[in-house]
């Protein structure tokens, strides 16, 4: 499966959370992560959605040093609880990686989320109100950003986030990877995000 040619580090943590066999998302989303293409794809929750693309990117970070400090992957996610979710998944994929995460959500403290960003976790899992103001303050550095996800990007623009992405975005290396998570990918709206944010991607219609 596309899993056993996954970091070993990777493969211990899908045997600690009795992962046997991808699901349909992860066995088509995997290999279009890993080989560097731009992906939009319709999944559902529920659907293993979150660890087909954590678990490619994690792969690809093990795979390379980072170049500097600044944060490697951004996620983005239309509410808290879908924020704390992913961060939760990640949590459990990265335990034997020594990889850090960060979860930047509203209605927490500003000055502790600075600190915890200080700590240059690699990965930074947020909404996008609060990520675009930390952002605005000068506080993030996705300079070098190699991995953007949107998910959940139908709900994101249905909540009004869409001025908010693309501004965030505009603080992200153009080199980087993005992927886009979404329960339709029709819509005016996500016909202009994808154009605005992706890269000739890959589309998986399950
Ligand atoms: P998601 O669609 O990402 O919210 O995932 C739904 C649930 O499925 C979560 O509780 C995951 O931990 C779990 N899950 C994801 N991938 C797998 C897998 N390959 N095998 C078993 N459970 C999985």
């Amino acid at each position: 499966t596309v899993f056993t040619q996954l970091d070993t580090k990777l493969i211990k943590a899908l045997d600690a959370l009795s992962f046997k066999k991808p699901t349909d998302i992860q066995q088509e989303a995997i290999p279009f992560v890993l080989e560097g293409m731009d992906l939009m794809a319709s999944a559902e929750t529920g659907s293993g959605k979150t660890a087909a693309f954590l678990l490619p990117i994690l792969d690809r970070l093990l795979a390379k040093k980072a170049p500097n400090s600044g944060t490697r992957v951004l996620i983005l996610a239309p509410t808290r609880e879908l924020a704390r979710q992913i961060h939760k998944q990640a949590l459990e994929l990265t335990q034997f990686t020594g990889i850090q995460s960060g979860l930047i959500t509203g209605g927490q403290s500003f000055r502790e989320q600075r600190a915890a960003m200080r700590k240059n976790p690699e990965i930074i899992i947020g909404t996008p109100g609060r990520i675009l103001d930390h952002s605005q303050q000068g506080a993030t550095d996705f300079a070098d950003l190699e991995y953007l996800v949107l998910d959940e990007a139908d709900k994101m623009l249905d909540m009004g986030f869409s001025d908010d992405v693309i501004a965030i975005s505009n603080y992200c290396s153009k080199k980087r990877q993005s992927l886009l998570f979404s329960a339709t990918l029709q819509g005016a709206g996500i016909k202009h995000i994808t154009n605005t944010l992706l890269k000739n991607p890959r589309s998986i219609t399950l």
